[in-house]
């Protein structure tokens, strides 16, 4: 993609590290190991004394990784503008703020009908990627879709020298991931650091179901900068520059939601990537690129189904 754009979009392809703070973890992440070899995943186990020899600046106290070389990182910003400007250089036009209100079906037109505080738009296909807001604009079409917000809180620090070489994440992260939204207001937690390119330390993550609230907490922010200093004891020497906080798109099976809307043709969805969407986002664009314009897509799109929810 970087390629075709021709912008930066600050990917780095260095691999990914699963890391280990307890035995139990360590157990867990052997596991992990075993499942992703059948699957056919190149990844490795690494020794405490290993992971000491590839990321120096790690405490010592770990207790192995898991380390995977297929993973990388971009930067989603960049990567969303590059992707925005090579639209439109091939004929797409870009509505920014331009909030659809309504999507009605107009049987008589066979068309679909957007309206927007700025207007109306008719279309006969349309795609729904609208991340935690997509349940709303399908409801009138009897759709009940659980994509619920979970909130995810970062730390941003200032920048320094590199001395992270790929993004990591904890075991108990995983864990955090496939915890389920019993219990509103409660913080799962598992931690995530990596070094941008500009030499900021991203902190992640909370997971916590607290609705549309998209603002940082005291809490998590002490809570994540206290974790992430145990794990990489050089960030007591930073100062934390911004807080944000996102909402994920959750659904309960774990899985996004992608494909036509039954009796409702020319309808589609492409939402519901939790806490993925940035990384499957190019596969998600070229599988509902068939979809929409061929009928059908060259991988199949069964377990992902819109109506797969309806009536649980
Ligand atoms: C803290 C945090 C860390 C993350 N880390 C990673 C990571 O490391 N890797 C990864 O792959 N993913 C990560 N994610 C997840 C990723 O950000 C999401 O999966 C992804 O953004 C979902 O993309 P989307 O396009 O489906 O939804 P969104 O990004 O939510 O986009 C939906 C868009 O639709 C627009 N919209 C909504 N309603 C309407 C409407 N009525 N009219 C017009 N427009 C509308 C919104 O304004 C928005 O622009 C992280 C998320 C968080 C919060």
């Amino acid at each position: 993609m970087e390629a075709e754009f021709g912008e930066e979009i600050e990917l780095e392809r260095s691999g990914g590290l699963v890391v280990a703070e307890t035995e139990d973890e360590w157990g867990a992440l052997k596991d992990a190991a075993k499942d992703l070899r059948s699957f056919g995943a190149n990844v490795e186990l690494l020794s405490g004394k290993e992971l000491a020899s590839v990321e120096p600046a790690l405490t010592p106290n770990l207790i192995g990784a898991l380390f995977s070389p297929h993973d990388g990182q971009v930067n989603p910003l960049a990567l969303n503008f590059a992707l925005a400007q090579a639209a439109k250089e091939n004929g797409v036009e870009v509505r920014l703020f331009w909030k659809v209100c309504t999507l009605e079906r107009n049987k008589r037109k066979g068309c679909y009908c957007l309206k927007g505080e700025k207007g109306e738009i008719e279309a006969e296909m349309v795609v729904v990627a609208a991340g935690v807001d997509t349940p709303l604009l399908l409801k009138p079409f009897g759709l009940d879709i659980p994509i619920i917000p979970r909130r995810g809180q970062i730390l941003v620090t200032e920048t320094a020298p590199r001395i992270l070489s790929r993004p990591l994440i904890s075991a108990s992260y995983l864990g955090a991931k496939f915890a389920a939204p019993e219990d509103e207001g409660k913080m799962d937690f598992g931690l995530s650091i990596e070094q941008t390119k500009a030499g900021n330390f991203l902190i992640g993550s909370t997971r916590e179901f607290v609705g549309l609230d998209k603002r940082p907490s005291w809490q998590a922010m002490k809570l994540l900068a206290c974790r992430a200093e145990k794990v990489l004891p050089y960030l007591r020497e930073l100062s934390v520059i911004r807080a944000f906080a996102g909402l994920r798109p959750y659904t309960p099976d774990g899985l996004p939601v992608l494909g036509e809307v039954p009796g409702a043709s020319g309808l589609y969805v492409a939402s519901g990537h939790e806490g993925d969407g940035v990384m499957l986002a190019p596969i998600t664009g070229k599988l509902m690129a068939e979809l929409v314009l061929q009928g059908k897509a060259s991988f199949d799109l069964t377990p992902f189904r819109v109506n797969r929810f309806q009536g649980k």
